[in-house]
């Protein structure tokens, strides 16, 4: 059986090296949607509790990204960002590679994975930039 929790968060990206608009540095009101699994269900009849994955979301995802600038490593943005907005460097996060919804999706399994309680399966993530586009990971994984 399974469970999903879905989340928003705020975030500037951008796509360098794109041939459209999506090389400007813009924002979007992400949608995230995480799905978990457990083989069988707990005493209190539950995959696992709402309240514990949501802090596991917080944790791993969240509180990184949410209000953050998102760009790929070697962006040359990241660091002029950094500069301006040097009492908080942690709010321009760098990842590897460009920060497409497939990225996010992937860096975002990633970080969940790790941070789950002993018997919960990750089983899917998805994240939407818009409410018509967005990528997901499912188990096996995709
Ligand atoms: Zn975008």
């Amino acid at each position: 059986m399974d469970l999903t929790t879905a989340y928003v968060f705020d975030a500037a990206h951008r796509i360098a090296g794109h041939p459209g608009k999506c090389a400007w540095l813009h924002g979007h009101t992400y949608n995230l949607e995480v799905t978990v699994s457990a083989p069988s269900l707990n005493p209190l009849g539950m995959v696992m509790d709402f309240d514990d994955l949501r802090d596991v979301v917080k944790k791993a995802v969240l509180d990184q990204w949410d209000h953050a600038t998102l760009l790929a490593a070697d962006d040359p943005l990241g660091p002029a960002i950094r500069a301006v907005q040097h009492q908080a460097p942690e709010r321009v996060v760098l990842l590897e590679g460009p920060p497409t919804a497939e990225v996010l999706t992937r860096e975002a399994w990633t970080r969940l994975e790790h941070q789950l309680p002993a018997g919960i399966m990750l089983e899917r993530v998805a994240i939407r930039e818009t409410p018509s586009c967005g990528s997901a990971i499912s188990r096996p994984l995709t």
